[in-house]
């Protein structure tokens, strides 16, 4: 395995709805639909997607959501060996509401997710040593977070940390272990305590971080592009211009893809220019881990 995926994985119930019920009320819906995410989850399938050698450490409940989410893992190609149920939990779930304004209303229940614990890294160890880059993110307990970056530096493993969602307790010196640090600028905002709206306060921003001493910080910008921080070096990725249909899971894909790149090459300018385009072709479609292209349909893209 080239890639290691710590994090989560959700269950997204989308109920299309015309209007929202009241306190007390019953409502008839139009539409349903069920999707398979999770920030992990979505890393994970959007490298192996593009042809990476990835597996996954997560937790499923004791439901039955445990069963789709690991053949859905497996129908991208993600090794799911390291999946497993944790007794008496749900799995985590999203209901997702969207009204006829295109209005969404969800909730997160991580179920599962928060019972991913340092002894579920314990039995995947062996595997996890053969990997060359670990992916984390914050839907899984802090301590396993934690816990994970120790493994790989005592291990030799190249980390990415993406602080998504933002947690306000986020010790940034276990930051500081990762080779990368990834948020998106809302993350950014929390984690600083300081405005992200023009460019010049995105950098200001970052290089506070910076000097409390991470090593790489690469910003997600949204439809502003992103942008990557190493010392007093600044490196400007332009977004790659497209029409927007549905931009959830434009990160997960931008990280996903970027992981990929960056243990086929190690160029990080590269890798993230890969990434770029990688995300603004996810946003052309519908969806998170489904509008992710695959390589071919990536190369046609780009050509
Ligand atoms: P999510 O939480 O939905 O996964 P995010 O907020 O973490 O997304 P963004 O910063 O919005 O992630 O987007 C990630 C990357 O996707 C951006 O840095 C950019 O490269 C690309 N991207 C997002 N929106 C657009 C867009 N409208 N056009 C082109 N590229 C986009």
């Amino acid at each position: 395995m080239d890639i290691a995926v710590i994090g989560s994985n959700m269950v997204d119930l989308i109920t299309y709805t015309n209007s929202m019920p009241k306190a007390g009320e019953t409502l008839e819906a139009p539409d349903f639909a069920l999707g398979c995410g999770g920030k992990g989850a979505n890393q994970a399938v959007a490298a192996a997607k593009l042809g990476a050698s990835v597996m996954m450490v997560s937790k499923v409940g004791e439901d039955l959501f445990a069963d789709n989410t690991v053949k859905n893992l497996q129908r991208f190609g993600v090794d799911a060996q390291h999946v497993t149920v944790a007794a008496g939990t749900s799995s985590g779930v999203a209901p997702i509401f969207v009204d006829d304004q295109s209005q969404n209303r969800i909730l997160i229940i991580k179920g599962a997710n928060a019972h991913l614990s340092p002894a579920d890294i314990d039995a995947a160890a062996e595997d996890l040593k053969r990997c060359r880059l670990m992916v984390l993110q914050l839907e899984i307990p802090l301590p396993t977070v934690y816990y994970a970056i120790d493994f790989a530096r005592q291990n030799g493993i190249q980390v990415i940390l993406n602080p998504a969602p933002a947690v306000a307790g986020l010790d940034i010196d276990y930051a500081c272990q990762c080779d990368f640090f990834m948020p998106n600028e809302t993350e950014l905002e929390i984690l600083t305590g300081l405005p992200v709206s023009t460019e010049d306060e995105v950098l200001r921003a970052g290089q506070m971080l910076l000097g409390r001493g991470l090593k790489n910080l690469i910003i997600t910008l949204g439809s502003r592009g992103s942008v990557w921080m190493q010392g007093d070096a600044v490196h400007r990725i332009k977004p790659t211009p497209v029409k927007a249909i549905d931009t959830s899971g434009a990160g997960d894909a931008f990280i996903g893809c970027f992981a990929h790149f960056l243990i086929q090459h190690g160029d990080i300018a590269k890798a993230m220019q890969s990434a770029s385009d990688y995300a603004a072709c996810s946003v052309t479609g519908r969806g998170t881990q489904l509008s992710y292209p695959d390589a071919d349909t990536f190369h046609r893209f780009l050509n």
